[in-house]
């Protein structure tokens, strides 16, 4: 019974290179109502049509076929830099006698063998496997994706989360440390931000953390890597920057976010924030921690100093 909850789902497609237009009937005549078959007429054909359509998840192939053989794509395809290509299924035809040809296309990186002339069940059976399997790798490489991306993230604002931060942090260290990179970190926190909690409720506070982020997302560097360390508490791991450099941008930061106004229902407020920098060389060459310390120090003095401050300097 058709669940009518569910989508039509599409059949799988299938890429069929074959020159012989009768062999290429038979094929696709077994495999009709289960799968959607592409027919390519030879190699270069194939290697094409499989360039311009990602939904392909298994290719047959014949050995013998003009402007491009079987065994000459199925060498293309393993040595494509695309991994969808890279690692298609490929089947590859033969002819019962053809042992050589087997054994080559095995060398080259067959998935399967089928021989001509060839039986409906085999084929429907071989190729079933390998599109089921194809499948299966594609939703555990998806759901990877998913995993390490809820993992780093913060879900409010989207920004890295503090895992992510250090985990990064630390990478970018080892690297100022081992090339004499510039590195520098802000440590940026919003001012008042219990009061604007407790006066206007936690769903604007959220806006303001997500307006918060927005700036600094767009006042950085593609190579910056601005992240929610927690609470009301931003870092920004500044690749290539010196320490002057982080404290123009840590004040360029403060200036907008002070500029924004945040419309909270009726109410239009200004929030404000204050930041404290620190740079490899500079405030220490030791350790991630180390410089951390030193920003938040720094922080720290921003706030005792009245807020909406950078402090980069001792
Ligand atoms: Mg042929």
């Amino acid at each position: 019974m058709i669940d009518p909850a569910s989508p039509p789902r599409s059949l799988p497609r299938i890429l069929l290179a074959e020159d012989s237009e009768t062999s290429a009937a038979i094929v696709a005549r077994h495999l009709q109502g289960k799968f959607e078959v592409l027919h390519a007429r030879d190699g270069l054909d194939a290697w094409n049509l499989l360039a311009a359509n990602p939904e392909i998840e298994v290719v047959i192939t014949d050995v013998q076929m003009p402007r491009l053989s079987g065994q000459d794509l199925l060498r293309k395809i393993r040595h494509s830099d695309v991994p969808r290509v890279k690692d298609m299924a490929v089947l590859v035809m033969t002819t019962s006698n053809d042992d050589n040809a087997r054994q080559e296309a095995f060398t080259n990186g067959a998935s399967d063998f089928l021989v001509k002339p060839v039986d409906a069940l085999e084929l429907r059976a071989r190729v079933t496997v390998h599109q089921k399997l194809a499948r299966t790798i594609r939703e555990l490489e998806t759901s990877r994706q998913m995993l390490q991306e809820q993992a780093t993230t913060d879900p409010l604002t989207r920004l890295k989360n503090r895992r992510a931060f250090a985990e990064l942090g630390l990478r970018h260290f080892a690297l100022a440390q081992r090339h004499d990179i510039e590195l520098s970190i802000i440590v940026l926190d919003i001012d008042h931000f219990k009061k604007i909690n407790d006066t206007y409720g936690h769903p604007a506070g959220d806006q303001v953390l997500m307006s918060v982020a927005h700036v600094l997302t767009s006042k950085t560097r593609a190579s910056d890597l601005p992240a929610r360390l927690g609470g009301e508490e931003f870092g920004i791991l500044l690749p290539n920057t010196k320490r002057s450099g982080a404290a123009l941008l840590a004040d360029r930061i403060r200036v907008a976010i002070q500029q924004s106004q945040f419309q909270l229902g009726e109410h239009a407020i200004t929030v404000t924030a204050s930041a404290g920098v620190a740079a490899y060389g500079l405030d220490g060459e030791e350790s991630l921690e180390r410089l951390l310390e030193v920003a938040d120090r720094r922080l720290y003095l921003a706030k005792q100093r009245g807020r909406n401050r950078v402090i980069a300097m001792n």
